[in-house]
């Protein structure tokens, strides 16, 4: 019943939002569901990623948790390669396309299980490896993918477009539709039916939205073509062009991840080693190589995604500590019967399915009217929201003696959702905008990686509330309310600086890309 009601929601959800998308370029109906259809492979696997480990086979829930933690790492480190990769050569549409590839072979692979391993066995080896290779190929898949089908929807529209935060809204929207029937079916089918089930869901899924890629490519009108095609396809070496040469390097990078995600630690050092290295170069390009407008639009883009790391450092509390503290704080009982703890996590992508389009159409109501607020105020307002969350929970808790009433856990779902609309499907929006065409790829990839950041950093805030009182209490609400505090006094001076740093965005004298050709209507 309630999956019903879930399901029924997410189709409502779909249908706003095609209804939206009618004043919309038609490439953007073909990416949102081929984003969708990867999101579904994606968190539908993801779902059941930790269960798999810890009941097929038997990982002890440490080794899990590592092992998850440094694939969910891996898989938005590896934008930025793909990113940097289309912008230089390949261009964002084959990159979407190898990358679907990959991702329906990682996701099939996945599929074969081998034998249930028995309490105090150890797993076969060879179908280990087999799984490494799978996650190994995902992880490339995903970073060949991610960024660039992101970057192909910011083409379909002038950089002066008021369009544009509305479609990545709508946008965003596919992707959590794509997020809740893969938690739905693939993560049902394989704990009801078989673990190859649900995998086997997920690699069928990424597989329709490739040959949906595929079939509709005339839709993207050369959005994200080769720069340079004869560049492209030099010979270089062994007689094989650039555009070869990166696919069998890209052989040899899955079998890199192939060892690396066996170690959390590794992977650990390289998001820190390769993000500053990424910065850096960022920095030294746009120092050395870019006009002085140019050069101050990605400081904007490098403040933005700052702010992403923080952003999903406090919101990523879903999966951790609010998980736990819904399990163990919260009265769960509704309509008389107990929901189970897992299903709240559900909430937030429902709540952006249902929200997204109208908030689509907010945005463009207001663009219309020249009222819309800046990207950086919509940043200040998402950082907001986040912290009022946070507060609104430690105030319906009261003094921690009895049951906190659900309705507030709900209610920081819903203030941490409307902030991850202000932010998220914006932020995508402003890479596209604020990047000169050369660098978009690149600049979208550490949009990712600052994702990826901010999970880590997540992570230690889930650890600091773990630590107990003097008298053995639960610290949980203090760093709640510290967190809250912090977060609402810093998107403050966030709307204090907006005006500033809108300056530095320069959207009097954006230009169109000449190269990209008139709006694709
Ligand atoms: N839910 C979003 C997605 O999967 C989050 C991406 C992000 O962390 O930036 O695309």
């Amino acid at each position: 019943m309630f999956y019903l009601m879930l399901a029924g929601i997410a189709f409502i959800g779909l249908a706003i939002a095609l209804f939206q998308m009618r004043t919309h370029p038609k490439g953007l109906y073909v990416l949102f569901f081929v984003e969708m259809w990867e999101r579904f492979s994606y968190y539908g696997m993801r779902a059941l990623l930790v269960l798999y480990l810890t009941k097929h086979f038997l990982f002890d829930r440490t080794d899990a948790y590592g092992l998850y933690g440094a694939y969910i790492t891996l898989v938005y480190i590896t934008p930025v390669i793909g990113g940097f990769i289309a912008d230089k050569y390949l261009g964002a549409r084959k990159a979407v396309l190898f990358g679907g590839i990959l991702l329906v072979l990682g996701h099939l692979g996945m599929a074969f299980e081998g034998e249930q391993v028995a309490v105090g066995q150890v797993a076969d080896p060879d179908v280990l490896n087999v799984f490494y290779f799978s996650l190994a190929l995902i992880i490339a898949g995903v970073g060949f993918l991610k960024a660039n089908i992101s970057t192909i929807v910011g083409m379909l529209y002038e950089k002066t477009d008021i369009r544009r935060d509305s479609a990545f809204t709508l946008f965003y929207v596919g992707i959590n539709l794509g997020s809740t029937f893969g938690v739905l079916l693939a993560g049902g089918l394989g704990e009801t039916y078989g673990w190859k089930y649900g995998f086997g869901a997920a690699g069928v899924g990424m597989l329709l939205g490739l040959v949906m890629f595929v079939i509709f490519k005339p839709v993207l009108q050369g959005k994200g073509e080769p720069k340079d095609l004869a560049y492209l396809k030099e010979k270089i070496f062994l007689g094989l062009d650039r555009e070869w040469l990166t696919y069998i390097a890209t052989g040899f990078a899955v079998l890199l991840f192939w060892q690396l995600v066996r170690s959390q630690g590794t992977v650990n050092l390289l998001l820190v080693g390769f993000g500053a290295l990424v910065v850096g170069y960022i920095l030294y390009t746009s120092v050395l190589k870019l006009e002085a407008q140019e050069r101050n639009r990605i400081f904007v883009a490098l403040f933005l995604i700052s702010v992403n790391v923080l952003f999903w450092g406090l919101f990523e509390q879903t999966g951790s500590s609010l998980t736990l503290y819904t399990e163990d704080s919260v009265d769960r009982v509704i309509f008389g019967q107990e929901i189970k703890t897992s299903i709240f996590q559900s909430i937030n992508a429902i709540y952006i399915v249902l929200l997204g389009a109208p908030l689509a159409g907010m945005w463009a109501w207001l663009g219309r009217r020249g009222l819309e607020p800046s990207t950086p105020m919509k940043f200040a307002l998402a950082v907001f929201q986040l912290g009022l969350g946070f507060l609104v929970l430690v105030w319906g808790a009261g003094n921690g003696q009895n049951l906190t009433p659900v309705i507030f856990i709900f209610l920081i779902y819903l203030l941490h959702t409307t902030g991850e609309l202000c932010m998220s499907p914006v932020g995508l929006s402003a890479m596209t905008r604020l990047a000169p065409t050369k660098m978009v790829g690149l600049m979208m990839g550490t949009w990712f990686l600052a994702s990826a950041a901010g999970n880590s950093v997540s992570a230690i805030i889930a650890q600091a509330t773990a630590v107990v009182g003097p008298n053995g209490e639960s610290m949980v609400l203090d760093v709640y309310s510290k967190v809250g505090w912090y977060a609402i006094g810093i998107s403050v001076l966030m709307a204090l600086a907006a005006p500033i740093i809108k300056k530095g965005m320069h959207l009097d004298t954006l230009e169109n890309d000449v190269e990209e050709g008139t709006p694709a209507e």
